[in-house]
């Protein structure tokens, strides 16, 4: 062999050598490491020489069985024995060692050849197949990958579903350290952890938060989801790891995200906790945080402070019965930004079924815009319906205005006219027809009545526009009354019948004016049943406190949809009609009879024609 002194002379020789051949001083410091050792161990010669042989190699519980081999073959010459020693990278390896001491001739011990054979994966080949027929059952039996590492860090057994997930045979993967499955960047960590796991032993998930890979042995990575459990054997603890490749799962979730973010609203994943599982980049636009600063917080932090404590409770309620619907529909929904400020939202909420339980996805619309834009909306509608009544108003202002010419006009002519034509037979003097002067001095009667009515309608207007139209009350039979206007109005008709109906009903009424709705109202039936026909007026006790009167005619008729606005100021149903007037009769009339805290309606009479209903409190009420 060599000496101190001449480390290199045979260190050629010493490089072929297959085993790990090293020298070592007494003291323990490495003197010369070979090229084999430089494989084994993975230092370089430079780094091992000078270095203890212990720090280098020897694992804390190694030391005192190190010392024991050392003193022996110091002893006896040599000494072989299999141990287990660290690796540069820190594995460890199991490795046939035997030590010679080498003397000089007075017997003084010059170094120790150290010359290692790893015996890794022959030890540990040894140790599955003690422990394959153990476990097979257990092994076989799983639908995941599953790989049983001594603590160590072999593997020493697994599945078939793990040469197939991993691309190699049950023959490459025992005895390898277990990183080999994991790609370089993760090794080192992964190292420290499976120490970790032997210090504390328990069926768990593997790095729940991390990101997990394997390798093939093809160089391909793919993401996996482990859970480990202690397992003890007969060699001692090992670690069982279930492997799952979650790639198809992993693309889900890529596409999921990849939706989110393409959406357009803000989405915000909550748990049933309320904390913030998910956000997408719209949700960080919308309400300016960052997603770190959202994920694990309350959602509540994006509300108002004043609605936090009522979204708490509908958020449970939510959970309890999750369902795809919009958040308080009829409800106004604020968002809060990270600079204080509250925006108006509205949100749609789904349930997700996931792994960690139900979660809810909530899609959050800044709704700004269009409340400002329906705001607007609403505004130009209100100008828009301002200015149409006010249009309307002008309109009507000046049909009003020649309708009352017009119908003010026809009288004051025909008075004219007849008022010439008498003065003419009065000038020829003795010529005079008598018939003739009666026909013109009826007219003239009949005309001014026609007028001084029309300006009664008016004046009556003016007085309910002031608010001034008063009922003076006396205590009258109703049926007596109907019966008189009846009476006068059949002077003014051959062609049509008015027949009266009922016996007294004595109340408190303004008789003049309620004269006046009765006359109007057989004026009109008059006026629209151009065929003439039976007219009724009928008078009688509806309730104990209520008393009807009903005129029936048989005309015309009203039209469903008009019907309920003959009672408006102006209202007529065919302004072009032969029928004069100005659309003030029945605007007056029901005025005068809700003075007097009655009602009036028109319906649809029975075998066609109009019926008015009058219906009035027995007892005096209302104004006086
Ligand atoms: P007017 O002076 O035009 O008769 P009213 O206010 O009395 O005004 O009536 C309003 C409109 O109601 C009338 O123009 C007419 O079109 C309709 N109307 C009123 N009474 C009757 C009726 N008995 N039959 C059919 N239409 C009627």
């Amino acid at each position: 062999m060599t000496t101190v002194e001449q480390p290199d002379r045979h260190r050629e020789l010493i490089d072929e050598i297959a085993d790990a051949i090293i020298l070592v001083s007494p003291s323990d410091t490495v003197l010369m490491w070979s090229r084999a050792a430089e494989q084994l161990f993975g230092y370089s010669a430079e780094e091992a020489c000078g270095v203890s042989l212990v720090d280098l190699l020897v694992p804390s519980d190694r030391l005192d069985e190190h010392q024991v081999h050392q003193r022996q073959a110091r002893e006896s010459g040599v000494a072989l024995y299999e141990t287990v020693r660290h690796r540069r990278d820190g594995s460890l390896l199991v490795v046939s060692v035997s030590v010679s001491a080498v003397k000089d001739q007075d017997g003084t011990l010059i170094h120790y050849v150290h010359s290692n054979c790893d015996v890794t994966r022959l030890t540990y080949r040894r140790e599955s197949d003690l422990l394959a027929t153990q476990f097979r059952g257990l092994l076989n039996a799983a639908p995941d990958s599953m790989i049983a590492v001594n603590r160590d860090g072999y593997i020493i057994l697994l599945n078939t579903q793990a040469e197939r997930m991993f691309g190699y045979t049950r023959n490459e993967l025992v005895g390898s350290p277990v990183e080999t499955l994991v790609p370089e960047r993760y090794r080192g960590h992964h190292r420290q952890h499976r120490n970790g796991y032997f210090a504390e032993p328990r069926q768990r998930a593997m790095g729940a938060d991390l990101d997990l890979y394997g390798l093939r042995k093809d160089g391909t990575e793919f993401p996996v989801e482990i859970s480990l459990s202690p397992l003890d054997t007969d060699s001692g603890p090992m670690t069982m790891s279930a492997i799952r490749d979650i790639t198809d799962r992993r693309r889900a979730e890529a596409r999921f995200r990849s939706l989110l973010e393409a959406a357009p609203d803000a989405i915000v994943i909550v748990k049933a906790d309320g904390t913030i599982t998910l956000v997408n980049a719209q949700t960080e636009t919308v309400f300016g945080y960052s997603r770190d600063a959202l994920l694990g917080q309350p959602v509540e932090m994006l509300l108002p402070a004043r609605l936090r404590n009522v979204h708490g409770a509908h958020r449970r309620h939510y959970f309890a019965e999750p369902r795809q619907r919009a958040m308080g529909a009829e409800l106004e929904l604020y968002g809060l930004r990270q600079d204080g400020t509250e925006f108006p939202v509205e949100i749609s909420l789904s349930p997700l079924e996931s792994e960690d339980g139900i979660l809810t996805i909530s899609a959050i619309r800044d709704v700004t815009q269009q409340k400002a834009t329906a705001q607007r909306a609403r505004l130009l509608a209100q100008e828009q319906a301002a200015r149409v009544q006010a249009e309307a108003a002008v309109k009507t202002r000046t049909e009003f205005l020649s309708v009352a010419a017009h119908e003010l006009k026809t009288p004051i002519t025909s008075l004219r006219i007849f008022a010439t034509l008498l003065i003419r037979q009065l000038d020829e003097r003795g010529a005079a027809n008598p018939d003739r002067l009666r026909l013109a001095l009826e007219t003239i009667d009949q005309q001014s009545d026609k007028l001084s009515r029309l300006i009664n309608q008016l004046l009556d207007i003016s007085r309910i526009e002031a608010g001034r139209l008063g009922l003076s009350r006396e205590r009258s039979d109703l049926t007596a009354l109907g019966r008189a206007v009846a009476t006068a109005a059949q002077t003014t008709t051959q062609r049509h019948t008015i027949s009266v109906y009922g016996g007294p009903v004595v109340t408190d009424v303004d008789v003049l004016r309620f004269e006046q709705v009765l006359t109007n109202l057989l004026d009109n039936a008059i006026k629209y049943s151009p065929d003439g026909g039976e007219i009724h007026l009928t008078v009688e006790a509806a309730t104990p406190d209520t008393t009807q009167i009903t005129v029936r005619d048989h005309g015309i008729g009203i039209s469903d949809e008009l019907r309920d606005r003959i009672f408006d100021r102006f209202f007529r149903v065919d302004e072009s009609g032969p029928t004069s007037g100005m659309g003030l009769g029945l605007f007056i009339s029901r005025q005068i009879v809700e003075l007097h805290g009655g009602e009036i309606a028109a319906d649809r009479a029975h075998g066609g024609g109009t019926r008015f209903v009058i219906t009035m409190p027995s007892h005096a009420e209302g104004g006086t």
